[in-house]
């Protein structure tokens, strides 16, 4: 496993970090015991990166993600988790709500302390608010040392300069971008110079598009447009008619970018998480990878938005 630094953090993440969210049932139900074999197996392999939020299945993410930590030592794993969205589409980023958030999340994960307590998907709130409430309040509980670092993340990518452009240097310590830099989207490229300007950590998730580029496709509540899905399709049904696996693809594109931190992808299964380390420490097919992205060139770029309308970005499909 690779190494690289988050920034200004001071933090060394793996290239190929655990996403999660899968543990709270958000594309199957799963099985917890399986899903903390997956944490164990994760961290075994060198990950030592885990992002959840309490949005993902409703807290059950963070409560099985607790149950695999338990008895891990503190110093194995950076954990990140977020503030702000909660189920059911709910958002409050209000400085009462996010300190109480924290306090819930390090109980249900059996912590004291988190490594990056992140904003979760800005461009659903009034930016105001995040700028002057919820980054100050999550200021107070780093100097307070009860957090290490903040972030925020998003979809829509103009949101991050939006917020970084307006608070002083060293709040935002990093941005999570998903489904951004992914083979059938790069949009998240155009602004790594400004978060390298800016000292800010990118984190990338979601190489297959939450399940865009996998065999399976994407979950019901998933928000692609059918020409998304369909394009898609055409690049997983390529390779399988000539036997490779574009999970494979979709990770080395992700994570062999320098200028991104890590790629966060989810699974709750131990032998994806073992493929998917494996991938990510061989040499992406050149010639492969060209092909496919001019499979995918028709919807390159066309991607869904979503949050306020001040919000989204100019360029979507
Ligand atoms: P992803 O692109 O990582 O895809 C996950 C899907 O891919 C799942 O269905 C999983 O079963 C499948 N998969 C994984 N490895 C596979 C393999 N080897 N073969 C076949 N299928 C495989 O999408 P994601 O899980 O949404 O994103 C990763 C993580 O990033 C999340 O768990 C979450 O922690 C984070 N994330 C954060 C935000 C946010 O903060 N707004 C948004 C999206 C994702």
């Amino acid at each position: 496993m690779q190494y690289r630094p988050l920034g200004q953090t001071g933090l060394n993440v793996s290239i190929l970090s655990y996403g999660a969210s899968p543990l709270g049932g958000v594309f199957r139900n799963t099985d917890d015991q399986e899903g903390i074999r997956t944490v164990h197996t994760a961290l075994d392999l060198g990950i030592n990166f885990i992002d959840v939020s309490p949005y993902y299945g409703a807290t059950k993410a963070e409560t099985v993600l607790g149950r695999a930590l338990r008895g891990i030592a503190r110093d194995r794993y950076i954990l990140a988790t977020k503030v702000g969205q909660y189920d059911d589409g709910q958002f409050d980023f209000s400085a009462a709500r996010v300190t109480r958030s924290l306090d819930e999340s390090c109980a249900r994960l059996g912590v004291d302390y988190i490594d990056l307590l992140q904003c979760h998907d800005i461009e659903f709130a009034d930016l105001n608010q995040i700028v002057d409430e919820t980054l100050p309040a999550l200021v107070k509980l780093r100097q307070a040392g009860r957090i290490g670092h903040i972030g925020i993340t998003g979809l829509p990518i103009k949101v991050f300069p939006s917020v970084v452009d307006r608070v002083g240097s060293g709040i935002v310590e990093t941005i999570l971008s998903f489904c951004r830099y992914e083979l059938n989207d790069t949009a998240l490229e155009t602004l790594l110079p400004y978060f390298q300007k800016k000292g800010v950590g990118v984190i990338n998730a979601s190489p297959t598009g939450m399940g865009l580029l996998t065999e399976r496709g994407v979950p019901g509540w998933h928000p692609a447009t059918k020409a998304m899905v369909e394009g898609s399709r055409k690049a997983v049904e390529y390779c399988r008619s000539i036997g490779a696996d574009l999970v494979k693809l979709a990770i080395q594109f992700a994570t062999s970018h320098p200028g991104i931190a890590t790629t966060l992808v989810g699974t709750a299964s131990p032998d994806n998480i073992r493929k998917n380390v494996a991938y990510a420490a061989q040499d992406i097919d050149r010639e492969l990878l060209g092909r496919v992205l001019e499979i995918l060139r028709p919807i390159h770029n066309h991607n869904f938005t979503r949050g306020r309308p001040e919000n989204h970005d100019p360029l979507v499909a």
